[in-house]
Order: C-alpha cells, then structure tokens, then sequence
C-alpha cells in the first residue's frame, strides 16, 4: 500500500493476482513487461497502449481494461486517490444534472430555469439536490449489496473507496448522451445509453468484488431499482 493509504497495489488484468511492478525499466523508453507467476501471462499490457485502445476496451466491457484502469493506472500515474475520488464525485454529479436538465426540457418535470439568477438557483439548486439524493440512493444500494453479497458468499472484503471510484468511472459514459444532443436522437436511445451504463457498472462491481457476472449484475439492478423508487417517489 502506498503512503497515501488509499491507492491499490497494482495487479495482474487477467487474473486480479497482485504483482510488485507490471514492467521493468533498464533506460529510458527500454522497458520489459513483467508476466504475472499465477497466469503466466503478460500482467498489464495496456501499459504500451494507446488511451483510445484502453477506451474502446473500456467500452467493449473488457474486464482486463477496467482492472487497467482501477488498478494499475493510478499507481502508474501516481494519482492521489483522496483527492480523485472528490474531484469525480462533484464532477458525475454536476454532468449528471446538466444530462437530467436537457433529458427533462419539455417534460412536466423540474428543470433548470433561466429567467433570473433567484429563479435560476432555486431551480438548479432543486435539480442538483435530487440528482444527488437518487446516485446517493444507488451508490449505497450497490455498496451495501455488495457487501452483504460478499460476506454470504466468498468471505472476502473490498475497500469502499475502490468500488465507489469505480462505479463513478465506470457511470461517465453517461456522457454519450451529451454527443446525442448535437443530433435528433429518440427518446429510446437514452435508455439505451442507461443500460449501457448499467452494464458498466456490472463489469466494476465484478473487478472489484471478484463476484460473478451475474452476482454484479443482480447487485446493479438493486441499485437501478432504488433509485427509480426514488425517482417515481420524488416526482
Ligand atoms: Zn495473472
């Protein structure tokens, strides 16, 4: 564990099976990747890729490319965690109410007005509070599952620090629905985009649990079904 007490030892992306260093350095711009002792294979390759390599593995649900990224990337890049885990907190939160803003315009729901700043705060300041309370609502759900999942089936523990960074990074591609904005797009797409989101959230809580695909999935729709109580409650 590094100093900041947060960070993960890194770890092999095919196995999950923790390893000292994924390469090692003889000069600048000469390195070897270190092969895992578990699995005999190469233990991070995406070391030499590409971030949009990285990215389209993300996005095709890669186990191997989430571990990457929840593992490996932050002790490679030497990132602290305390500060990351706020940062992308308020981030999610603030791009999420602007995604619900322009999801809900014409709706006969809240949203954002922009008549005057008095009318603007409220109504944002509503906005921003509900968005809260429903990821509140789905984040503790999923952790809490989780955990109680975990303890009935494998007696192994997690950080909750590593699983709420993870479903936060594992949530922005809700931002795919910002690129629909520039064309007409249906309505049905935006689900589209929330189950995409949801499976993606599937694949962090199986990389950081070690759960089952299935397991992680049942623990995501317990979530999704919080918090659309909560939404069909608030409304
Ligand atoms: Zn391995």
């Amino acid at each position: 564990m590094t100093k900041d007490g947060l960070r993960n030892p890194m770890c092999c992306v095919h196995c999950g099976t923790t390893v000292n260093e994924v390469y090692v350095q003889y000069s600048p711009g000469n390195i070897r990747l270190t092969k895992c002792v578990e699995c005999k294979c190469v233990a991070d390759e995406y070391v030499e890729c590409e971030m949009m390599i990285i990215l389209i593995d993300l996005i095709l649900h890669k186990p191997e490319a989430y571990r990457h990224l929840f593992f490996n990337y932050p002790n490679l890049n030497k990132l602290n965690m305390k500060v990351l885990i706020w940062k992308t907190c308020l981030l999610f939160l603030l791009l999420d109410s602007c995604r619900q803003s322009f999801m809900s315009a014409g709706k006969k729901v809240d949203t954002i007005k922009w008549d005057s700043l008095t009318a603007f705060v409220s109504t944002a300041g509503k906005l921003f509070g509900q968005v809260l309370l429903q990821n509140v609502i789905y984040l503790i759900t999923i952790m809490m599952a989780s955990y109680i999942t975990l303890q009935r089936y494998s007696h192994s523990t997690f950080r909750w620090g590593d699983l709420l960074l993870a479903l936060l990074f594992s949530s922005y591609f809700k931002l795919f629905t910002f690129a629909m904005m520039v064309w007409d797009f249906s309505p049905f797409m935006v689900q589209i985009v929330e189950m995409f989101v949801l499976s993606s959230n599937t694949i962090a809580v199986k990389v950081i649990t070690s759960h089952s695909t299935l397991i992680s999935a049942i623990v995501v729709a317990l979530g999704a079904l919080a918090r659309l109580s909560m939404v069909a409650f608030s409304w």
